[in-house]
């Protein structure tokens, strides 16, 4: 890393391509913050299956994300949780895993209006340094001033292979088929949407993890930031 950087790193790419395990362990060798923006879109679908909003109401969800108070903080328990996420001061980082949050969440992060509440806070948060930020548009929209900037891809098998152990692992229902349409739809979504798509920025390493190990993937990350 140049001298004086910030230490700003950007984790792009597609839902269950390891961006939040590798994030994880990078950030933790680092000591540097973990945070994965991920969460944030998930609280404003999780908030608004609760209070009955219709995902297709642009201009309700929009003022529920304006509303609500998120907080992601570092995970308070030891019960693999990534982050603690708070609604209004309620902890619903679990719930937010829940499959009605997965088949809304794309729908509800392609409107303007969230997404911009969402950036803002993102930004801030990374201006301030030594920090992973895990998402889809890290490296082109929230911090394209990112020091090193990498998108992780994996194939759709093998993402929903990872997707399906962790969800078995914490007593989910979906087989292995469900996961894959889910995954091929939010992909598809997020792809696709006009405002912030998923694209790597021009100037991200893009790092194929299909059969590559999480040590693997993380020395070829250090060493790419070392180098930078
Ligand atoms: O990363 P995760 O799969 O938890 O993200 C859930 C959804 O949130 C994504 O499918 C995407 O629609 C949205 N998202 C986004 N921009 C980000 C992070 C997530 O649009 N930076």
């Amino acid at each position: 890393m140049k001298p004086g950087a910030a230490g700003i790193i950007a984790l792009d790419g597609p839902a269950a391509s390891g961006k939040t395990t590798i994030g994880r362990m990078l950030a933790a060798r680092l000591a540097y913050l973990f945070f994965d923006t991920g969460v944030m879109y998930r609280t404003v679908a999780l908030a608004a299956y609760q209070s009955g909003v219709d995902p297709t109401d642009e201009a309700a969800i929009s003022a529920l994300a304006e509303k609500i108070v998120i907080d992601v903080l570092p995970p308070a328990d030891g019960d693999g949780r990534t982050s603690t996420v708070l609604l209004d001061g309620e902890d619903v980082s679990w719930a937010i895993r829940e499959p009605v949050v997965d088949a809304t969440v794309s729908q509800i992060s392609a409107y303007r209006r969230v997404r911009a509440a969402m950036v803002a806070q993102q930004r801030k948060i990374g201006l301030r340094g030594k920090v992973v930020m895990v998402g889809r548009d890290i490296g082109t929209v929230v911090l394209p001033e990112a020091d090193l900037k990498v998108y992780l891809d994996a194939s759709l098998a093998e993402r929903s292979r990872r997707r399906f152990a962790e969800l078995q692992s914490r007593g989910g229902k979906q087989t292995l088929q469900e996961v894959q349409t889910g995954l091929a739809r939010r992909d598809e979504v997020d792809s696709g949407r006009d405002l912030s798509p998923l694209h790597p920025a021009e100037d991200a390493v893009i790092i194929d993890t299909t059969a590559m190990t999480p040590e693997k993937i993380l020395k070829k990350i250090e060493s790419l930031f070392e180098n930078n």
